[in-house]
C-alpha cells in the first residue's frame, strides 16, 4: 500500500498526518492558518516531500477548505463524518458516538456498522450550530478576558473550583454578558472560570446533544477535549461520567480518516507546483468600493474638533480650586479621567487606559494610582475633587471610590463628546463588548440605542478577526487602508461574516482587502442594527477605541459617503464625560449622610491615597431564601460597611438604598393581587362531593395574567382544585431553556418552564387554553390576533415536555375570544364535557368566570383612573409597555416597576390607563395584532398627557415588536 497523506483544513489550522503502510500514523503537525489556507498546506506537503522523500503517495483531505484542495491538485476531498468513520474503524473500532469541540465547531455523531459492507456508517449526526459559546476559541478568548496566563491555567483553576457561577450556555454573546455583570460585581474569578467551562458543557447539551443516544463507547475528540474541566463538566451535563475518554490522536483523526479514505494517487511536486501558482493567482470576485479615508480621498486633513485638553500647557505646580474624576470601568477596558473647567472649557488633567483583565477592583486601584501619578509629576495642587464612575461595573467601584454620583454609559459619552466638541449631535460609540448610537439636540440626548445581542459589529469581533488574519491589532487599519477591492462579506451576523471571510481566505484574496471587507461588514451591521431608520445629524464622533482604528473610520466614511470626528482621545470619552457631569452636579453631600455610602446613597470620593492603601474583601453566597437562589456578591472595605450585589430582591442590598419610591403605591403588587384573589368561592361548589377532586394546573406565562381570573372561577366552580405555576424563577427558567426546543423568544422559552413547574406538582390536568384572539371591543378595528406562537403555545409545549407521556391531561382548546360569547358557551361546555361535568354546570361556572374576569378589569380600571386623577400636573410617572407575560412577570422585565420606582418616580403599567376610550383606527385599522394595538393606544395617551413618559419592555428575538414598536414611536411622536 503506498503512503498516505491526510489533510484537515478548518478553518483555524492545518492538520496533517503521514499514514504508514502497516497503518501507523505520524503527525506531520497541527499549523495556524494565518489568513492564508493554501500557503499553509503547500509549505507542509513541501516539508513532507523533503523530510520523507516521498514522490508520490494518495492524498485526501477534509474540512472547509478540502474541496478547493480538491479543486487545484486533484486530490480527494473527503466529507468530515466519514473521515471520522474512516479513522475510527482503523484505530477505535468500538467507538459508536463522537462528541466533537474544535477551535470553531461542535459536532456529535452516532455511528452504527453497516452489515453488509462491515464499514462503520453515520447514523446519527449534528454537524453544529454555528453558535460559538462552546467552541475552543471562546475558551480562549474568556481566558484571556479572565486574565488568565493561559488556557491550561484557566481550565486548572475551573478544575480546582467545586461552586461554579451560574451562566447562560445558550450563546456565546449572553454568557459573555453574564461574564461581564458578574465579575463587575465582584464575583471571585475561580467561580467564573469554573462557571464558563460549566456553561460551554450546557451549551452542548442544549444545542447538539438535545434528544441524542449516547452509545458506548463515547471518543471526546478536538482540541477542546485535552481541557480536564470541560471533560468533567460535560460528563456531568450528559450523565456519562466514566463513559467518555479521549483518544491518542484527538486533534488529527479527520486527516487520518481523509488520508484512509482518498483513492486518488498524486504527483507531489505536481501538486506543490500547483499550489504555487493557485497562490500566483488571486480570485475573481465582485468586489466593493475600496475604503479610504476623507483626507486620502480629498487630501483634507481637516476636521474642526479642538482638543481642549494637552497636559503641557498647563503651568506646573497650578493651583486648581476643583476638578472631578470620572472613572468608566467596562468589561474590556477601565478608564480614568480627572478634568477641571478653565477659561469656561474642559480640561483633561489626567488621564488613564488599561485592560480591566478580569478583576475590576485592582484594575481601577492601579488606574486612580496612574491618574496620582499624573497629578504629581505635573505638580498640581488641587482642592477638592468630585469622582463619577460609568461602565458596566459602575455600582461596585462607586462603592469603592466613594463616588458621589453613578452614571450609565449612555450618558457618560454624551457628556465626554460635548466636552470635546459643541456641535456633534451624533454619536457612534464601538467599545470591546457594546456599541451604541446615541442622538443628541445640545446636551439633551434624544434618542439612543445599545447593540443587542450581536457581537459584529463590536471590537472584540475586529480584535478576533485581526488574530485570525495574523494582523497585530494596531496595525489592522493601516493594513486595511492598504485596500483595493475588498469583498462583500455578509454583515448580517459575526458568524456569517467570518464564514464569508473564511472563504475569501481559503481563495486567496489578500489580507489588505479582508481586513478593509472585515472593517466594511462591522460598520454595515453597526449601521442596519444600532442605527437602522434613525436620524444621523450633521456632525458624528465616532468614540470607544475602536476609532483608534483608520480602517473603521475609512469604512464610516466611505459607506455615509461624509466626514466623521474622531475625539483626539477616544478611548476616554466615557470617562471625560462622567467627569464632566461630576464637574457640573459639585455635589455637595450633607457632612451627616457622608459615613452612610451604599449603592445609589450618599458618597464622598475618598480619595487617592485611602483608595491606595485600603484593604477590601471580596466575597460571594447563594441564598437560598427563595427558588431564584441568587449568586450574592459582597464588598467589603476594612473597616467599611459590607456591600451586596445581584440580590434578585434586593433582600441584602435594600440597606444601603436611599428608597426614594416608598411612599409609592406599588401598581404591579396590586394588580397581581387583584388577579390571583378576583375569584372568591362564594359557596360549596356543586359537584365535589361525588366526583374525585382533581388538581387542575394552569400554567403561568403568556396570557394567563389577562385571564386566569376567568379559568380560576370556571374550574373552582366545577370543582375542582386550581393549581397555578409558581411565580416565574430561575429554577422555572433554566427549565424552561432547557427543554424549548429552536430559539423562539425568552418569554416561550419560559412558559415551558411553567408546563415543568405544574408536572413538578403532580397535577393531574394541565388547562391552557390556545389563545388564537382577544376580544376586540373596537367596532373600528377589525383584528384581535395574538402571536402564532401564543396560537400554537399549549400544543407546542405539551409536545415538547411530554405531558401526555407523563400520564397528565392536557385540555388545550382554542378560544377566539373576538368571537363572543356564544363560541366561548360551546367552547367551555366542551371543556366541562371532559371534566365529567354537563353542559349545564359548565355554562354556569362560565357564567361566573365571564363576571370574575369582567370585575377584575373593572378594578383595575378605576384603580388606574383614581392613581391618574391624583397625579399632580407637574409629576411625572413612568407608562410601562409591554404584554402581558412581560408586564407582569417580574423576573421577565428585570422588575422594571420597581426599579422606576427606586428612583422616586410612579411606575404605571399601561393597563392602568384608560386604554378602550382610545380609538386609534384613524392612523392604525389595520393593526392586525391586539397587544400591538394596545400599544399604540397607550403610545397616544401618552402623547396627550405632558405628565407621562413610556418605558417599552420587549424581546430579542419578538418578531411582531420588531415591527410594532417602529410604529409605537411613530404614534408617540418622539423618539
Ligand atoms: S430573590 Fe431574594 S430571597 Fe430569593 S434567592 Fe434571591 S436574594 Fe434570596
Ligand atoms: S409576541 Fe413576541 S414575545 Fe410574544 S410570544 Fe410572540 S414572539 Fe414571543
Amino acid at each position: 500500500m503506498p503512503e498516505r497523506i491526510g489533510f484537515d483544513v478548518g478553518s483555524d489550522t492545518v492538520k496533517a498526518v503521514v499514514v504508514l503502510d502497516d497503518g501507523s500514523v505520524e503527525p506531520q503537525g497541527i499549523v495556524p492558518i494565518k489568513g492564508r489556507p493554501m500557503l499553509r498546506v503547500k509549505e507542509m506537503l513541501a516539508d513532507i516531500v523533503r523530510t520523507r522523500g516521498l514522490r508520490r503517495a494518495v492524498c485526501g483531505a477534509t474540512g472547509a477548505g478540502a474541496s478547493t484542495l480538491r479543486e487545484i491538485v486533484g486530490i480527494d476531498a473527503v466529507h468530515e463524518p466519514n473521515a471520522l468513520a474512516a479513522a475510527l474503524d482503523a484505530l477505535y473500532p468500538e467507538v459508536r458516538t463522537v462528541i466533537e469541540m474544535g477551535r470553531e465547531a461542535q459536532k456529535y455523531l452516532l455511528f452504527e456498522r453497516d452489515p453488509v459492507s462491515g464499514r462503520l456508517l453515520v447514523e446519527d449526526a449534528n454537524l453544529g450550530n454555528k453558535c460559538a459559546s462552546g467552541s475552543g476559541s471562546f475558551l480562549d478568548h474568556m481566558a484571556a478576558r479572565l486574565n488568565y496566563t493561559d488556557i491550561h491555567e484557566f481550565a486548572r483553576v475551573a478544575l480546582e473550583c467545586d461552586n461554579p457561577a451560574s451562566l447562560s450556555g445558550r450563546c456565546a454573546v449572553f454568557t459573555e454578558s453574564d461574564i461581564t455583570h458578574l465579575y463587575q460585581k465582584g464575583t471571585p474569578r475561580d467561580r467564573i472560570a469554573a462557571g464558563v467551562h460549566q456553561a460551554i458543557s450546557r451549551n452542548y447539551r442544549s444545542a447538539i446533544a438535545r434528544g441524542k443516544e449516547f452509545r458506548d463507547r463515547i471518543a471526546f475528540i478536538g482540541g477542546v477535549s485535552e481541557n480536564a474541566a470541560v471533560r468533567k463538566y460535560l460528563a456531568e451535563e450528559l450523565g456519562l461520567d466514566g463513559r467518555i475518554f479521549v483518544p491518542e490522536h484527538n486533534r488529527t483523526l479527520g486527516a487520518i480518516g481523509a488520508a484512509l479514505r482518498a483513492e486518488s494517487e498524486v504527483d507531489l511536486r505536481d501538486a506543490i507546483d500547483l499550489l504555487e501558482e493557485h497562490l500566483r493567482k488571486p480570485l475573481e470576485y465582485p468586489g466593493c468600493e475600496p475604503i479610504g479615508t476623507r483626507a486620502q480621498r480629498t487630501g483634507d486633513t481637516g476636521g474642526d474638533v479642538r482638543p481642549r485638553f494637552r497636559l503641557s500647557t498647563l503651568d506646573s505646580g497650578l493651583s486648581i480650586d476643583r476638578a472631578a474624576l470620572g472613572v468608566d470601568i467596562g468589561s474590556v477596558s477601565t478608564k480614568a479621567a480627572l478634568v477641571t473647567e478653565i477659561d469656561g472649557e474642559f480640561v483633561v488633567l489626567a488621564s488613564y487606559y488599561r485592560r480591566t483583565n478580569g478583576d475590576p477592583l485592582s484594575a481601577v486601584r492601579d488606574t486612580l494610582a496612574q491618574i496620582k501619578k499624573q497629578i504629581d509629576e505635573q505638580g498640581l495642587r488641587i482642592g477638592k475633587i468630585t469622582a463619577a464612575t460609568t461602565g458596566s461595573g459602575r455600582y461596585l467601584t462607586a462603592d469603592y471610590i466613594g463616588a458621589e454620583l453613578v452614571r450609565n454609559e449612555i450618558s457618560a459619552q454624551a457628556s465626554g463628546a460635548r466636552a470635546f466638541c459643541n456641535d456633534i449631535d451624533t454619536i457612534f460609540e464601538i467599545g470591546g463588548q457594546d456599541s451604541k448610537y446615541i442622538r443628541l439636540d445640545g446636551d439633551v440626548i434624544i434618542d439612543f440605542e445599545m447593540n443587542k445581542a450581536c457581537a459584529a459589529g463590536t471590537g472584540a469581533f475586529l480584535e478576533k478577526q485581526a488574530a485570525r488574519l495574523g494582523i497585530p491589532l494596531e496595525e489592522f487599519g493601516d493594513v486595511a487602508l492598504r485596500n483595493t477591492r475588498p469583498p462583500d462579506l455578509d454583515w448580517t451576523c459575526t458568524v456569517f461574516s467570518e464564514s464569508a471571510m473564511v472563504y475569501y481566505q481559503q481563495n486567496n484574496v489578500p489580507v489588505e482587502d479582508l481586513a478593509a471587507g472585515i472593517c466594511l461588514a462591522s460598520v454595515k451591521n453597526y449601521l442596519n442594527k444600532n442605527v437602522g431608520n434613525r436620524e444621523i445629524g450633521k456632525k458624528i464622533a465616532f468614540q470607544g477605541a475602536v476609532a483608534f482604528n483608520k480602517g473603521m473610520v475609512a469604512a464610516y466614511e466611505t459607506v455615509l459617503g461624509r466626514e466623521i470626528v474622531v475625539p483626539p482621545y477616544p478611548h476616554i470619552t466615557g470617562a471625560v464625560g462622567a467627569a464632566r457631569l461630576a464637574y457640573l452636579a459639585n455635589p455637595t453631600p450633607p457632612s451627616s449622610a457622608i459615613a452612610k455610602g451604599g449603592n445609589g446613597g450618599v458618597r464622598t470620593f475618598k480619595g487617592f491615597d485611602a483608595i491606595a492603601e485600603a484593604k477590601y474583601e471580596i466575597g460571594s453566597f447563594e441564598c437560598k431564601g427563595c427558588p431564584n437562589r441568587c449568586d450574592v456578591n459582597t464588598f467589603q472595605m476594612e473597616g467599611g460597611p459590607k456591600y451586596f450585589y445581584n440580590d434578585r430582591c434586593e433582600k441584602f442590598s435594600a440597606v444601603h438604598k436611599k428608597n426614594l419610591g416608598a411612599h409609592l403605591p406599588d401598581l404591579f403588587a396590586e394588580r397581581e393581587r387583584m388577579m390571583m384573589e378576583a375569584y372568591q368561592p362564594s359557596h360549596r361548589p356543586p359537584s365535589a362531593d361525588h366526583l374525585p377532586r382533581l388538581r387542575i394546573g394552569v400554567p403561568r406565562g403568556l396570557m394567563f395574567s389577562e385571564l386566569y381570573p376567568l379559568y380560576n372561577a370556571f374550574l373552582s366552580e366545577l370543582g375542582f382544585e386550581v393549581v397555578p405555576s409558581d411565580p416565574t424563577n430561575k429554577h422555572i427558567i433554566e427549565m424552561g431553556l432547557d427543554v424549548a426546543i429552536g430559539e423562539p423568544c425568552f418569554p416561550f422559552k419560559v412558559a415551558h418552564g411553567h408546563y415543568m413547574n405544574l408536572i413538578e406538582k403532580r397535577v393531574d390536568v394541565i388547562f391552557a387554553p390556545r389563545i388564537i384572539s382577544t376580544e376586540q371591543p373596537n367596532r373600528n378595528l377589525r383584528q384581535a390576533q395574538t402571536c402564532p406562537y401564543l396560537q400554537a403555545a399549549p400544543d407546542v409545549i405539551a409536545s415538547c415536555v411530554g405531558v401526555t407521556e407523563r400520564g397528565i391531561r392536557h385540555i388545550a382548546p382554542a378560544l377566539h375570544l373576538k368571537r363572543g360569547r356564544k363560541h366561548l358557551e360551546r367552547v367551555f361546555a366542551e371543556v366541562g364535557r371532559q371534566l365529567g361535568r354537563s353542559r349545564k354546570q359548565s355554562l354556569a361556572a362560565l357564567e361566573v368566570g365571564l363576571k370574575v374576569l369582567e370585575d377584575f378589569r373593572r378594578k383595575v380600571e378605576r384603580r388606574g383612573a383614581e392613581v391618574l386623577n391624583t397625579l399632580p400636573p407637574d409629576q411625572v410617572a413612568f407608562i410601562v409597555i409591554g404584554r402581558p407575560y412581560t408586564l407582569w412577570d417580574p423576573a421577565l422585565n428585570m422588575d422594571i416597576g420597581k426599579k422606576i420606582q427606586d428612583l422616586g418616580i410612579l411606575a404605571i403599567p399601561q393597563d392602568f390607563l384608560p386604554l378602550e376610550s382610545v380609538d386609534i383606527s384613524d392612523s392604525w385599522p389595520n393593526a392586525y395584532s391586539r397587544q400591538i394595538q394596545k400599544k399604540l393606544m397607550a403610545a397616544r395617551l401618552i402623547r396627550q398627557d405632558s405628565r407621562l413618559r413610556a418605558v417599552v419592555v420587549t424581546y430579542f428575538a419578538c418578531g411582531p415588536d420588531s415591527f410594532g414598536n417602529p410604529f409605537f414611536k411613530v404614534e408617540r411622536r418622539a423618539p
